[in-house]
């Protein structure tokens, strides 16, 4: 349910409605809007709450929501989110992004991935610390070097850093020293880490779920922003299906349904979704003509010799033409790249 106030409604008319809210044994959740705020009713509601809603000062009226997420539905909320990450702004008019290697592998590979990557006008670094294998016999991460590693780049490059954190007990660990937390596609639905990302105060990229249905990865938001994290992006990084010709399935489809029913932004991550470097430029291209806010990829001085995910990432000189290329679709489609912050 949704308490649509009056547009004359200050905060205080709003916070007496959360209280009455707690009185009846439910959570208010203020979202201020440019013309009006709301309210999300967190909790099993029945039908008679409307009623008794309605007739609270300067309450306009009290909608029912029909889907079950609400705090990143676009029924509660129109208007798209934007978050900024020192001076870059995800979710808005302009087109942002993400780059680097898979993993941090030594001091060498990443510096020399972060200089080129914002040498070509990238705006976040990626790299991930904690890695999420499948085998446990395999190289999980540098850990807590490897965010240190991320923190040098970031000092140099002023680049803003993204990197996963697989485990609840590492988040302030790892929100110490990055600016976006990512949550893994096998941890779509770790529900206790989304709970402890959404009381960390850093933004959040949310893959989609290997084999998560659209409305599920949505309710994956509503777990980390109902503990207080408004500040979640989307990641579509493809999809479980019955095709072994690329990695997984990239649901460009269901990327742009997340778009058109949430505010939150949608960042694409061709390198997973195909698996494989030459398709991830002409799934780039289409992501951005999709809509997607930004595009996360991975790329490597030498993919040859990756220790993960060598076979999908971009060379420099592949992803200079990826730019180049993404800098004139985004363009065409009226969401131009954003310029990259001054080095
Ligand atoms: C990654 O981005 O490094 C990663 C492990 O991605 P995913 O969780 O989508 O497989
Ligand atoms: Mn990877």
């Amino acid at each position: 349910m949704i308490v649509v106030m009056k547009q004359s409604a200050r905060r205080p008319d709003v916070d007496a409605v959360i209280a009455r809210l707690q009185e009846l044994g439910f959570d208010g959740q203020a979202i201020v809007g440019a013309e009006r705020s709301v309210i999300a009713v967190i909790g099993q509601v029945y039908p008679e709450l409307q009623g008794e809603l309605e007739v609270l000062p300067e309450v306009h009226h009290v909608l029912r929501v029909s889907s079950p997420y609400k705090m990143s539905s676009r029924e509660v909320k129109p208007d798209d989110t934007i978050i900024e990450v020192r001076g870059v702004r995800i979710g808005g008019a302009e087109t942002v992004i993400m780059a680097g290697p898979c993993t941090v592998e030594s001091e060498k590979q990443l510096m020399t991935t972060a200089r080129e990557v914002a040498r070509q006008g990238a705006n976040v670094l990626r790299g991930g610390a904690f890695k999420p294998r499948t085998s446990p016999h395999s190289f999980q991460g540098l850990g807590k070097p490897g965010l240190e590693l991320l923190a040098m780049a970031r000092e140099e490059t002023g680049l803003p850093v993204v990197t996963e954190v697989v485990d609840p007990r590492d988040v302030e660990l790892v929100a110490e020293y990055t600016d976006i937390l990512q949550i893994g596609t096998r941890n779509a639905q770790n529900f206790p880490l989304l709970q402890e990302v959404g009381r960390s105060n850093r933004p959040v990229l949310l893959k989609r779920g290997l084999n998560s249905l659209v409305d599920e990865w949505l309710l994956s938001a509503e777990y980390i922003i109902t503990q207080g994290n408004r500040q979640v992006m989307l990641c579509e990084r493809g999809i479980r299906t019955f095709e072994t010709g690329t990695r997984n399935t990239f649901d460009l489809g269901g990327m742009a349904l997340a778009k058109e029913l949430s505010h939150l932004p949608v960042i694409a991550d061709p390198s997973h979704a195909t698996g494989k470097a030459s398709l991830v430029p002409p799934m780039s291209l289409a992501a951005i003509a999709a809509g997607a806010n930004g595009l996360i990829i991975d790329v490597h001085p030498e993919p040859e010799h990756a220790l993960i995910d060598g076979p999908q990432s971009l060379d420099f000189p592949t992803f200079e033409a990826l730019m180049t290329a993404a800098r004139t679709v985004a363009s065409a489609v009226n969401r131009p790249l954003q310029a990259p912050i001054a080095v």
